[in-house]
């Protein structure tokens, strides 16, 4: 990774000062705004439907990641299609609950495999519009309890990597069947309740899946 590096804590040039709500960075992204389990919590408590529901109206859907079946956001069919929850007034219609990929852009992440944190990068592309205005990048993602939240996205990253590890060592392909359907239950599928806490419920659930892999 070149280029600066960056914590939640600094500033960064990355405010579209002249945007000119256009929806553009809403288009096009076939497959790409994938989906962790804290987004399928916090979409399915702010829009009331369930993984499956949402499954079933088109909102996200599924596609495969070395081996593992995993969620995103669905866009509409054509090569240029909007995602579903980009409003006629090119508004995100669920903003306050937008997953994290969408609070990221422009910003990507870089993962350091020694120490099991990450640092935030500028990705290049996107909108095209000029000028950038710093912003501090903590208020920019938007997301309470980041430190925890940064925390479980590290926690949840190493997890999907391991797993990909395992199955490309050559997992037998009937058992990789069912893990899968078992990792779309557990992490997925099943609610995280509104009235827990989403981290305590998280790592219950990949305490139980961890196991069944050592
Ligand atoms: S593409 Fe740029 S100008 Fe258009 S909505 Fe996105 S940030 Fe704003
Ligand atoms: S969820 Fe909102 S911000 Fe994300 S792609 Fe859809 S409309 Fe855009």
């Amino acid at each position: 990774m070149t280029g600066r590096l960056y914590s939640a804590s600094d500033m960064a040039k990355i405010y579209c000062e002249k945007c000119n709500g256009c929806g553009e960075c809403c288009h096009g992204m076939t497959d790409t705004i994938h989906l962790d389990p804290w987004d399928i919590a916090m979409l399915s408590r702010g829009t009331g439907k369930t993984f499956l529901q949402l499954l079933d109206e088109g909102r996200i859907a599924l596609h495969e990641e070395d081996g593992l079946t995993l969620p995103h956001l669905r866009m509409q069919d054509g090569e240029h299609g909007a995602c579903t929850f980009l409003s006629a007034d090119g508004r995100c219609s669920i903003h306050p609950f937008r997953p994290g990929l969408c609070r990221l852009f422009p910003l990507g992440r870089d993962y350091d495999a020694d120490t099991h944190t990450f640092r935030y990068f500028i990705v290049g592309g996107g909108c095209e519009m000029p000028g950038r205005m710093k912003v501090k990048i903590s208020k920019w993602l938007g997301v309470p309890d980041l430190q925890e939240y940064e925390q479980y996205i590290t926690e949840w990253h190493y997890y999907l990597k391991d797993v990909k590890a395992y199955l490309a060592a050559g997992a037998d392909a009937a058992f990789a069947r069912q893990l899968n359907l078992f990792l779309l239950k557990v992490f997925f599928e099943t609610p995280y309740r509104e009235e827990a806490d989403f981290y305590d419920l998280f790592r219950m659930r990949l305490a139980q899946a961890k196991s069944v892999l050592s």
